[in-house]
């Protein structure tokens, strides 16, 4: 028996609520982790809330994120008392996920914690900074250095924007910040922004192309925005787009592609394959300022998570959320 935030789905009408649960039995490569740490994810309010389809079955535990320790374990690799972190493979979308006391999971799934990352750490990067972290490698994979130019980041006091932020910075780029809060120029600065871009001005009706402006981005908003950004880049640029706050549409035209060489390259999270993801959080643990990464961390308690989702999708959250399970 486990707490668990449990939706449930009866005809059209679905609810969320905080109760115990039996977890099935832990089958054969599978690892029970007593969670430490979850949090709160865009793709978790939007679980929790309904607004868009993302749980796949009825009931589901949300949470496509946890930090924790072994319990008991069928998989070779991993023996109790180990430290590990999950994202993604679909956890809380279709298999019960780390908004919970416990969880069974897929040996194949789960990364060790690299040393110097505590468990609490691992949830406030959670999702949002390991995508931050692929978005960073895939500006690098296409050849985008700090020699190149200024690059962008919009959606930028986000959870994936702050860390992509702060990732970037440390790495010698100078970031220009897109937001639509002007509220929170300090603290992307205090990030590691240089520049502050109203969001005003990637929103107007994109043209094919417009003045060269970024050599890198890495975009969260998607739509108009992205189309935008595409516009603006610089010769052979690349943007790295993870996501769609802003919209799934893209009303762009081919022209940044055939006439300035630019790279769209596409970022996903949640079936990343596993050298990847080992990558990324070594690298997260070498190379994010882990004061910063206080910097944007809020806690939440496990009671006060469905009545926060919402605000999640309402834009009004800034940074990252952590939910303390059973902390350290
Ligand atoms: P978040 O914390 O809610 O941040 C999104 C930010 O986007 C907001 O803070 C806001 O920043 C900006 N924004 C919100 N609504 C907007 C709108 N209508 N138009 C333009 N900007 C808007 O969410 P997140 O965790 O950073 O995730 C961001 C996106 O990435 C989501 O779409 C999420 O689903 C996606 N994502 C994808 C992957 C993947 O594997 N591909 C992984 C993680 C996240 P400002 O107030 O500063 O403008």
């Amino acid at each position: 028996m486990t707490h668990a935030i449990v939706i449930e789905k009866t005809d059209d009408t679905q609810s969320a609520a905080l109760r115990d649960i039996d977890l099935p039995p832990l089958a054969e490569g599978e690892v029970a982790v007593d969670v430490a740490y979850s949090t709160l994810n865009y793709k978790d309010a939007l679980a929790l809330t309904g607004a868009a389809p993302v749980v796949r079955s009825f009931p589901m535990v949300p949470g496509i994120d946890l930090s924790g320790i072994v319990r008991e374990s069928l998989h070779p690799d991993y023996a109790p008392g180990d430290r590990v972190v999950l994202n993604g493979w679909s956890v809380g979308e279709k298999y019960w996920g780390g908004l919970a006391g416990r969880a069974h999971l897929k040996g194949e799934w789960l990364v060790p914690l690299p040393e110097g990352i505590s468990l609490r750490q691992a949830m406030a990067i959670g999702t949002a900074g390991y995508t931050a972290m692929l978005c960073v490698m895939a500006l690098e994979a296409h050849g985008v250095t700090p020699d190149s130019g200024e690059v962008v980041v919009t959606g930028a006091s986000g959870g994936v924007g702050s860390v992509a932020i702060a990732l970037l910075a440390a790495r010698g780029y100078d970031v220009a910040a897109v937001t639509g809060r002007e509220s929170e120029t300090d603290y992307l600065k205090s990030l590691g922004a240089s520049s502050i871009v109203a969001r005003e001005e990637l929103t107007g009706k994109p043209r094919a192309l417009n003045k060269e402006r970024w050599a890198g981005a890495v975009d969260v908003v998607g739509s108009t925005v992205l189309a935008n950004l595409l516009s603006m880049m610089k010769y052979r640029g690349t943007v790295a787009a993870c996501g769609l706050a802003g919209g799934m549409d893209l009303p762009a035209s081919v022209a940044p592609f055939i006439l300035r060489g630019v790279t769209l390259a596409g970022v996903d999270s949640v079936m990343c394959p596993r050298p990847d993801r080992i990558e990324a959080w070594q690298r997260l643990a070498r190379e994010l300022d882990m004061d910063k990464l206080e910097s944007m961390v809020v806690e939440l308690a496990l009671d006060d998570v469905i009545a926060t989702a919402p605000k999640f999708l309402e834009g009004q959250v800034r940074g990252r959320i952590v939910v303390p399970v059973a902390p350290e």
